[in-house]
């Protein structure tokens, strides 16, 4: 028998009630003859009160609140894939790509079970562990679209080990249904299907965590080469309005190298949405050749839609990432915006009476964010595989101040952050990405990566260009003052230098066929070129021949285009780059020797 209350108190997505039973904090609970949903978010002896999901219009006090005897947790199965879902994973469905609040419905359920082909990887008499694999999971029929992705069947993380003594013969099955039976060591029983709950907000667990020391390659040379996430990495992507956060999210989701992408759209809007999800849809996969949505998870939460579920989203959205990388996969979040979900955190915590802190929002602001970045990792799962969850969120400070508490908070809890810059974008300067004000802690880290893939000078061409562009933002303030002619050789040197860096290495369109992403050997080929010409421009100063010289030679002019015109894969046009370079600098070179 369930725990149950009588709602005294409602305000916004918060009630009260009171209660006559044990209710567990975190549970689950439904309000209401709608039956609305809602999580328990504190009790005392006499009262609980309860955050809820849905628009809470039309309750009254009076209304009943019952208990389902479990902490709030989502059904995690193959059927989650390629599908587009609410903060609570309910399914909200793409059929016209749109997203909207009035497909959110009130007392709204979960996704019916759908039917995959199992293959069972285990025999009746074997031994399993939490997390061991049972079997492979497939579409239900070959004409069915695959989603070009192999799924698995676990144990579930927090099932007793034991022996097998019922298994499924290969075939299909309804997600819900029992193809697996244990008997555990104390003689009991239990079923395992191919989904299974799981609780949004605690982690799932993993054997070990693992070093970071993998590239999460996300095709844009400005974060790969000088600012890298680690597979299993954090990065924040702070930006006042209009700089370029959600482009740059959807970008990376679009062209980064994981397995599965969470799509967390938190509080944004929702045309925005419905136009990543149109996109995705036509999009091919450079892996499958199939819709790129496939193997994409949309959590949906937009800004007309109810507040309380945009805080759970976050949560919901991780533990879906967590659930893949289970299976031995790579996996890349995004959230966008996480300053709209710290914002219900706010409207929640508002409602509750309790004691505001900076800016408003509650005292435990920067445990929750925390709580949500900790959860990426490079693991080994339970069953010994390697997977990964990375982690990419957006921040939107009010008026673009970066001292605001949510963007100082979230610097605490992440390995990367991708600082956008006003100017730069007003300049359509894109990315937006701040060269000075950004930064990686993981580059270090993932040198030897580099290495091992022919560029081993990643390393040092990377400071070269970082040190260059700091050199630049001074210099540049001085050529403001004494005019840029005034400056002597070696300065102007840096200048060019710089530019190139910017133009040629650093700004990379979104929107171009060609460069729109870059392979990691694309990105290698073009730092190198770079790197040659810096050189050459220091081996001509030594010589006493002006920068100008070099910046004025028509290969220059090649050099600052080659992202936008040589494309992947065409190896003999970077090498003929190359070799006029050097032989244009052989021609100045004489000249200024003879
Ligand atoms: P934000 O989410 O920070 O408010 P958006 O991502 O919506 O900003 O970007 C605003 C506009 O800036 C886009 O509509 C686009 O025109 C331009 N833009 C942003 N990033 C890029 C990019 N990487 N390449 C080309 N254009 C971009
Ligand atoms: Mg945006």
């Amino acid at each position: 028998m369930n725990a149950r209350a009588t709602t005294t108190w409602i305000s916004g997505p918060v009630l009260r009630a009171a209660s006559t039973g044990a209710f567990l904090l975190r549970e689950a609970v439904v309000v209401g003859d709608a039956r609305l949903l809602g999580e328990v978010i504190r009790v005392s002896r006499e009262e609980i009160t309860v955050q809820v999901y849905e628009d809470t219009s039309g309750l009254r006090p009076g209304d009943p609140v019952e208990g389902s005897g479990r902490l709030l947790s989502i059904r995690l199965g193959p059927g989650i894939l390629g599908r587009i879902f609410d903060g609570l994973l309910r399914p909200i469905g793409v059929e016209d790509s749109s997203v909207d609040a009035a497909r959110v419905r009130p007392g709204m359920r979960e996704a019916p079970p759908g039917s995959f082909r199992f293959t069972p990887r285990l025999a009746v008499g074997d031994r399993v562990a939490p997390g061991a694999i049972v079997g492979d999971v497939g579409p239900d029929a070959a004409e069915t679209p695959a989603a070009g992705l192999r799924q698995r069947c676990l144990v579930p993380p927090d099932a007793a080990p034991g022996e097998v003594v019922e298994l499924a013969d290969a075939g299909c099955v309804a997600e819900d249904a029992a193809i697996c039976t244990v008997r555990t060591d104390d003689g009991g029983e239990y079923d395992i299907a191919l989904s299974h709950r799981w609780p949004v907000r605690l982690p799932r667990p993993v054997a070990k965590r693992l070093p970071a020391d993998e590239p999460m390659l996300t095709g844009q040379r400005i974060l790969d080469c000088l600012f890298p996430i680690a597979r299993g990495g954090t990065a924040a992507i702070p930006g006042g309005f209009g700089t370029g956060k959600t482009v740059l999210l959807e970008t990376i989701a679009k062209w980064c190298d994981a397995d599965v992408i969470v799509y967390v759209g938190c509080g944004e809007r929702g045309n925005e949405l419905a136009g990543l999800l149109a996109e995705f849809l036509e999009l091919e996969d450079p892996r499958t050749g199939r819709p790129l949505l496939e193997r994409t998870v949309v959590i949906a939460n937009t800004s007309n839609m109810p507040v309380a579920a945009r805080e759970a989203s976050i949560y919901t959205g991780i533990t879906v990432a967590e659930y893949f990388r289970d299976q031995g996969l790579d996996v890349a979040l995004m959230a966008d915006s996480t300053s709209r979900w710290a914002e219900a955190l706010r409207e929640v915590s508002g409602r509750l009476g309790e004691l505001p802190g900076e800016g408003g929002y509650p005292a435990y602001l920067s445990s929750r964010l925390a709580d949500f970045y900790e959860r990426a990792a490079r693991v080994e799962t339970l069953a010994g595989a390697p997977g990964s969850v990375s982690v990419m969120g957006a921040v939107s400070p009010p008026s673009g101040d970066f001292s605001e508490p949510v963007t100082n908070h979230t610097r605490r809890y992440v390995g990367c952050l991708w600082a956008l810059d006003v100017r730069r974008a007003q300049a359509r300067f894109y990315p937006a990405i701040h060269p000075l004000t950004s930064y990686s802690d993981s580059a270090r880290g993932l040198a030897r990566w580099w290495h091992t893939e022919g560029c081993t000078r990643w390393e040092a061409l990377r400071r070269r260009f970082l040190t260059l562009l700091e050199d630049e933002a001074r210099l540049e303030r001085m050529a403001r003052i004494i005019g840029r002619d005034a400056m002597p050789p070696r300065q102007r040197l840096t200048l060019v230098s710089a530019q190139l860096i910017n133009q040629a290495f650093l700004r990379q369109s979104a929107f171009s066929d060609i460069d729109r992403y870059a392979t990691p050997q694309r990105q290698a080929v073009m730092m190198r070129l770079i790197g040659s010409f810096i050189d050459a421009g220091e081996a001509l100063l030594a010589d006493g021949v002006a920068p100008e010289r070099l910046a004025e030679a028509p290969v220059f002019r090649a050099l600052m285009r080659m992202g936008e015109e040589i494309p992947e894969g065409d190896w003999e046009r970077f090498s003929e780059l190359d070799r006029e370079l050097s032989e244009t600098v052989r021609l100045i070179g004489e000249g200024a020797r003879s």
